[in-house]
């Protein structure tokens, strides 16, 4: 079964709004099952939305449409659902009267293109709209269906949830449910991460596939079945292939976040972690913060530095301590002291350029203090803003599930 999306608005293709609604509609078919070939927009133009329309109906089973509902002369979707399946336009009478009412009820005065709203396709049947004016409607087209609903988000989710997804489900017989499941991974890029499971790579049911994200690569699997409980069974094997390929690198699932499973981790050995930031802006902080709630005693506290003098006052190092900054030496000394004056177990320094992104940029440093002595990250470059830090935070978050795993091995 295919479904097709049409928006309609100017304003849409104006970029004056952004469409919402159809990223919505997506995700909402895809729960039932119906698939996803073709979204457009259209202005509000009759020709093209006839035209839009005329396509939709020759390659979809159910075509979604949602604006140009309203009252004015510029809302044309009645006009072009009717064009396009040949169809002329009626009065419906008990339509208008209920308009009537709703307006009587507001205490506000029906003016005459309201009666617009009562026009219908012929044979459309209506769908009652409770929490707005415009009234909507379906259309079946021999075996193919039509849907209009209103522009405004709120009332178009409003319908769907309770009127459409229940008539598509009865019309199409569909029980079917689509499942996803995400394991998350950190240290190693999608392709990598796509070499390791090749096999998988091509499953149909479940489907994997590979998102990529600043240092970060999730796996998706996604099964389809009849019930929840079946599709959970077609992505369990997945999943516990996945894991044994990429052991250490799956750091969660579905909403799992880094510092969640480097808290938990902590947590079960015991251990805290504390912070020196450059270049991460303190951004690791709060994530390390919001984790530790979850997890007491495992957040050891930050220093956040905007650069070399603030990091050796912060920390009262001793200068020099090697010409370059930042450098190896600069982070491991920076972690050693770190580690001391939080009196954390662990003590994780991340000291980056401080003109990321730009050509004369230097590398980015990482070093994590520990009972057993430094151990350095792999220097490397870095980008600016978001991705750069986001690359930082999780080579940082990496060097401690490094330890905390070894640790956990010796005992
Ligand atoms: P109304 O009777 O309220 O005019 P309508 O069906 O005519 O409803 P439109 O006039 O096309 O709908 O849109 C009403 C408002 O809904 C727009 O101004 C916009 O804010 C929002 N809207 C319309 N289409 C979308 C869309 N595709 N995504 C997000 N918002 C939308
Ligand atoms: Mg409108």
């Amino acid at each position: 079964m295919q479904a097709e999306i049409v928006t309609i608005g100017t304003e849409l293709l104006l970029g004056e709004i952004v469409d919402t609604n159809s990223a919505w509609i997506a995700q909402q078919l895809t729960t039932i099952g119906l698939n996803l070939y073709y979204t457009t927009t259209v202005g509000d133009n009759l020709t093209r939305i006839t035209d839009v329309l005329t396509r939709a109906l020759e390659r979809a089973d159910v075509v979604i449409t949602t604006g140009g509902l309203g009252p004015t002369v510029d809302d044309m979707t009645r006009e072009g659902v009717a064009a396009a399946t040949g169809r002329d336009l009626y009065l419906d009478e008990s339509l208008l009267e209920e308009i009537r009412a709703m307006f009587g009820q507001r205490g506000h005065q029906m003016t005459s293109n309201n009666d617009r709203q009562a026009r219908l396709p012929r044979g459309a049947e209506i769908i009652h709209n409770p929490v707005g004016t415009a009234p909507c409607f379906a259309v079946e087209q021999g075996d193919r269906l039509i849907i209009s609903l209103p522009g405004v988000p709120s009332e178009m989710r409003y319908l769907m949830e309770h009127e459409v997804l229940p008539l598509l489900k009865r019309r199409f017989g569909l029980a079917e449910v689509i499942k996803s499941r995400v394991v998350r991974t950190c240290g190693i890029g999608e392709s990598a991460a796509d070499a390791l499971i090749p096999d998988l790579m091509v499953l149909t049911n479940p489907s994997v596939g590979t998102r990529a994200h600043p240092g970060q690569t999730d796996i998706v699997i996604t099964a389809k079945a009849n019930s929840e409980a079946e599709a959970a069974a077609l992505i369990a094997p997945v999943e516990a292939q996945i894991r044994e390929r990429l052991g250490f690198r799956v750091f969660g699932v579905d909403q799992d976040t880094i510092a969640g499973a480097v808290a938990r981790d902590l947590a079960t050995t015991g251990l805290s972690l504390a912070l020196v930031e450059l270049t991460t802006e303190g951004e690791l902080a709060q994530q390390m913060a919001d984790a530790s709630r979850a997890h007491r005693g495992t957040f050891g506290g930050a220093l956040v530095v905007s650069d070399q003098s603030a990091l050796v006052r912060g920390l009262s190092l001793e200068e020099p301590l090697d010409d370059a900054f930042p450098s190896q030496s600069w982070a491991d000394s920076a972690a050693s002291a770190a580690r001391a004056r939080f009196g954390a177990d662990l003590a994780l320094a991340i000291l980056g350029p401080l003109n990321p992104g730009s050509p004369d940029a230097g590398e980015a440093y990482l070093a994590l203090a520990t009972p057993d002595g430094i151990r350095a990250g792999e220097a490397r470059r870095t980008r600016e803003g978001t991705i750069g830090r986001w690359s930082l935070i999780y080579a940082g978050m990496d060097l401690v599930r490094a330890y905390l795993l070894a640790g956990n091995k010796q005992h």
